[in-house]
């Protein structure tokens, strides 16, 4: 009976990690794993969950192989490597980063080499069980180098999987990704923002965005995907050209010559969520103040339906919070120097009498 629990205990134990690790990784397999630029030598899909059953079963025998004849000694560095290879799947997939990935299993290499090592002067049978497990990893090592060297990430980012039809913006899937028109003339929205800012911010500043995008997602998976697809599964450069340029479609589409008055719908929603529309303004206003260098302050709309101010740095967008916009300022330089020089607090000023409410509005899904 003994004996049977100690083979069956790690079993279980090894198999519950990897069951439980798979499912951290489920998000990133469905919106980010398949975006990245793999090796040629990269098995089918199918090919993981069967190997790594196979490996963790043959982890907790050999273990067992140890612990069944009452030797203990392997149980600390076992367990050390289990939790390691959990890590993984977390920094990798869940994380999304293939450099703590690759960091995580270089680390896990070592241990399961060093397991191997130690076990041999303990019980040959142990050693030579963990031999296909320390084969697979070292594959699995040059798999995630590969993905590591070729794909354009940033480091550590931590992303929520939102849905990404979650929004009302219409994009083209064209391969060729452009701005849309302005709906108002380019010197309509003067004096806070003059026909030069339009044709600076919209016509270069924008239009560079794209072309960026444009270039850097050719012959890679993105080139088939709409601009929010990009938004959502992208990292490093092809992130924040795809993002400075969805933000900016809607920053534009944002803007009015003639305001009027705050439709019923979002007044309503403002007034349960924030107070009054003043306090709203007021909020908005010292978030748009206050934030640090270049970026982004929204309105957004959550999956409840409720209403909040976020800010977003450089490219961010709530987008990949999972979060829903509906008012956009942008606060980078650009959006402001030629009319207000340094005095972002004018412009703001001046951009509440041309937000758009209409759109706003319509962007509402409660
Ligand atoms: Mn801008």
């Amino acid at each position: 009976m003994k004996k049977t629990l100690a083979f069956v205990v790690p079993i279980v134990l090894a198999l519950t990690i990897g069951v439980f690790g798979s499912y951290m990784q489920t998000s990133a397999l469905e919106h980010w794993y398949p975006t990245l630029v793999k090796s040629p030598l990269t098995p089918p899909a199918i090919v993981f969950p069967i190997a790594w059953t196979v490996l963790y079963v043959l982890m907790g025998i050999s273990l067992g192989v140890m612990v069944a004849k009452g030797d203990m000694s392997l149980v600390r560095i076992w367990l050390l490597q289990l939790l390691v290879n959990f890590l993984w799947s977390i920094g990798f997939f869940t994380l999304r980063s293939p450099l703590m990935g690759l960091i995580i299993i270089l680390v896990l290499d070592v241990l399961v080499f060093a397991y191997i090592l130690y076990a041999i002067g303990h019980n040959r049978l142990a050693a030579w069980i963990f031999v296909p497990y320390m084969l697979w990893l070292l594959f699995a090592t040059y798999l995630t180098g590969y993905i590591y060297l070729n794909n354009d990430t940033v480091g550590y980012r931590t992303i929520n999987a939102a849905n990404i039809t979650n929004t009302n913006i219409n994009m083209s899937t064209a391969t060729q990704l452009s701005a849309p028109a302005l709906h108002y003339a380019a010197d309509a929205l003067a004096p806070t923002m003059s026909r030069e800012t339009i044709d600076y911010h919209y016509s270069r500043h924008l239009k560079g965005y794209f072309d960026n995008l444009n270039r850097l997602i050719a012959g890679t998976p993105y080139e088939n995907m709409n601009l929010e697809q990009i938004v959502m599964h992208s990292n490093g450069a092809i992130f924040n050209n795809a993002a400075q340029a969805l933000n900016h479609i809607l920053f534009f589409d944002n803007l009015t010559p003639s305001q009027g008055q705050m439709p019923k719908r979002l007044q309503q929603a403002i007034i349960r969520d924030f107070g009054s529309v003043e306090n709203f303004k007021e909020q908005f206003t010292a978030a748009a103040t206050s934030l640090f260098g270049s970026g982004w302050v929204w309105l957004v709309e959550d999956k409840s339906g409720k209403l909040s101010i976020v800010s977003t740095s450089n490219a961010d967008t709530p987008l990949r919070q999972g979060l829903n916009p509906l008012l956009v300022l942008d606060v980078w330089e650009h959006a402001y120097y030629i009319d207000h020089r340094n005095r972002r607090a004018d412009f703001i000023n001046g951009w509440w009498n041309i937000a758009n409410w209409q759109t706003a509005e319509e962007r509402l899904q409660q």
